[in-house]
């Protein structure tokens, strides 16, 4: 046996007795009481821990820009337009380095598996893939990256971007997306891209609805491609940031149908947050989609960071633990049960809309375990407790020591 970690409460029963995770060829072999033998020994002392933090919706090609960014005057912003000029000037070796100080950020705060965003188009070319590639290859003893290309500056009105699309699905690229608020048609970017998933056999992870109003929604759209195309189960949209806007009931029934269609909603709080209100100076709405309302619908839904220090949000630390705690803050929510829900939308659930089949603290799965500094994880969103040890497939990938008060003799 390689590892043994001692005395362990599990995400999926967290109220049952602690437990012991025996690890063997970087796979969870044994899980019961008492186990003993093991060449590595961590006794997490009634502490819980999950199967790893997922970022299901982060961009490490465009992060840690923020000081290169003009500072917007007034309250509207565009970060596609503040962004765009600086990307001919991106090589791959810039894109790399910077991607890279935010991953092992997210590796230091428990995340152990991504699905990350990836812009191409004619400005920056295929450098981002190229960049992001690279890094998921060299960090592949700590984390599993999957990227997600698509435009981020338009698609039918940028020519040239189709082209590098095709040709990073050619590729290999997994997953494709969009960004249709930002294209001259927005209803033409999303008919290609349904397309393209089609012909490439790629899921789909699409930026949908911010705004300031629910005149227009592009989901409906996406519900007719989805049931259309019979691509349940393969839709993730990402912000659905005007399903604030709505009264309950309507929100529960829009939840409804895409519960029924297969689509999955990550909520990505801190962008939604510095986003959205734009057009008020005063009595700012939050505009931040209620996860714990779409999964009482049925919606399978994840947290995520979305983005880190650039001009869609300026802040941000990379740990998925503090953006549930930022949810449960916004949106007002009460009770341990909807405060483990949100946690499960770091982990199990977000395995679930990533199709991960092989995610689970389970006999039989791969040993990616994280120790949080918590023993429920309601405790954990509440307070926002960090991780205090990961292995990523057997092997110790992260140890945090916790802080230490001299208390005068
Ligand atoms: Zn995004």
């Amino acid at each position: 046996m390689d590892l043994i970690v001692k005395n362990v409460r599990r995400v999926a029963a967290p109220d049952a007795d602690p437990a012991d995770i025996a690890v063997a060829d970087g796979g969870i072999v044994a899980i019961g009481s008492s186990l003993s033998g093991a060449r590595e020994t961590y006794d997490a002392g009634g502490r819980f821990a999950c199967a790893g933090l997922i970022e299901t919706h982060i961009h490490l090609d465009k992060s840690r820009i923020i000081d290169r960014c003009q500072l917007p005057e007034g309250r509207r912003v565009n970060p596609v337009t503040t962004v765009a000029p600086l990307k001919p000037a991106m090589t791959v070796e810039d894109i790399y380095a910077r991607a890279e100080a935010t991953l092992r950020e997210c590796l230091v705060n428990g995340a152990t598996r991504m699905r990350t965003q990836v812009e191409i188009d004619p400005g920056i070319g295929l450098r981002g893939f190229e960049a992001i590639r690279a890094l998921a290859d060299a960090y592949r003893w700590a984390i599993d990256i999957e990227p997600c290309v698509f435009p981020q500056d338009g698609l039918t009105n940028y020519p040239g971007t189709e082209e590098l699309l095709v040709e990073a699905l050619k590729a290999g690229a997994p997953v494709l997306g969009a960004a249709p608020r930002y294209d001259s048609d927005p209803a033409a970017q999303i008919d290609r891209i349904f397309a393209l998933a089609r012909e490439f056999d790629v899921d789909l992870d699409l930026h949908l609805d911010v705004g300031d109003s629910t005149d227009h929604m592009d989901i409906r759209q996406v519900l007719d491609l989805t049931e259309r195309c019979r691509r349940g189960g393969r839709v993730v949209v990402g912000h659905m940031a005007k399903l604030s806007l709505m009264p309950p009931h309507q929100s529960a029934a829009m939840a409804r149908r895409l519960a029924d269609a297969g689509i999955a909603v990550t909520v990505l709080p801190a962008t939604d947050l510095y986003l959205m209100g734009r057009d008020r100076d005063h009595d700012v709405r939050r505009g931040v989609a209620d996860a714990n309302h779409l999964h009482e619908h049925g919606v399978t839904c994840s947290l995520s960071s979305n983005n880190i220090l650039n001009p869609a949000t300026p802040y941000g630390d990379c740990s998925l633990i503090r953006i549930a705690n930022l949810h449960a803050n916004v949106l007002q929510v009460v009770g341990a049960q909807r405060l483990r829900e949100l946690f499960l939308m770091l982990s199990e659930h977000s395995a679930r809309l990533l199709n991960l089949a092989d995610y689970g603290l389970e006999i039989g799965k791969p040993a990616d375990i994280v120790v949080i500094d918590a023993t429920t994880p309601e405790q954990a969103v509440a307070e926002i407790r960090p991780p205090l040890a990961v292995w990523k497939r057997g092997r110790r990938t992260v140890t945090r020591q916790p802080p230490e008060l001299h208390v005068p003799a």
